[in-house]
């Protein structure tokens, strides 16, 4: 059967999941979900659609090997790593709109794609915060111009 990863991001803008297809996520995006304050929508989630698992420790040790060599290892967060462990443990395409995980999963060969950014900012309000000094910018700015990191992409707050 075809499935999918799903990174953090990916669930907030749940409206257009891939149907027909298992979806899987891992515990360390069920975290990041309950500090958002998805906890409700994620229950739904989970109860309807989306599997947890957890990845093989070889495929956590592979990941962590190419992060090191392709420098994207200061930027992937421990979630990060399962999510791409995971995707090569079950061979399903990875979806996320992360550049250092899209540049990981490219360079291992597992299939990977984005969101619609544009799709998303319909439902939501998003911005891009920086991975290292924790600037916040636009949606659609990746790189921070402050300390050169990659920015992840976030739902915005309510002020
Ligand atoms: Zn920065």
């Amino acid at each position: 059967m075809k499935g999918y990863v799903l990174d953090t991001s990916v669930l907030y803008y749940g409206k257009d999941l891939p149907s027909g297809y298992e979806l899987v996520i891992t515990p360390g995006v069920v975290n990041e979900l309950d500090k958002e304050d998805m906890g409700t929508r994620l229950e739904l989630l989970l109860a309807t659609r989306i599997r947890v698992s957890s990845p093989s420790e070889r495929s956590l040790k592979r990941i962590e090997a190419e992060a090191e060599r392709t420098g994207d290892s200061r930027r992937l967060s421990q979630t990060d790593r399962e999510i791409l462990a995971l995707a090569l443990d079950l061979g399903y395409e990875l979806i996320t709109d992360d550049y250092s995980i899209q540049n990981i999963a490219k360079v291992m060969g597992i299939p990977c794609r984005g969101l619609d950014q544009r799709g998303i900012t319909e439902v939501f309000e998003w911005q891009a915060k920086c991975r290292g000094c924790g600037k916040l910018f636009p949606a659609d700015v990746r790189v921070c111009d402050v300390c050169g990191s990659e920015t992840k992409t976030k739902r915005k707050r309510r002020s």
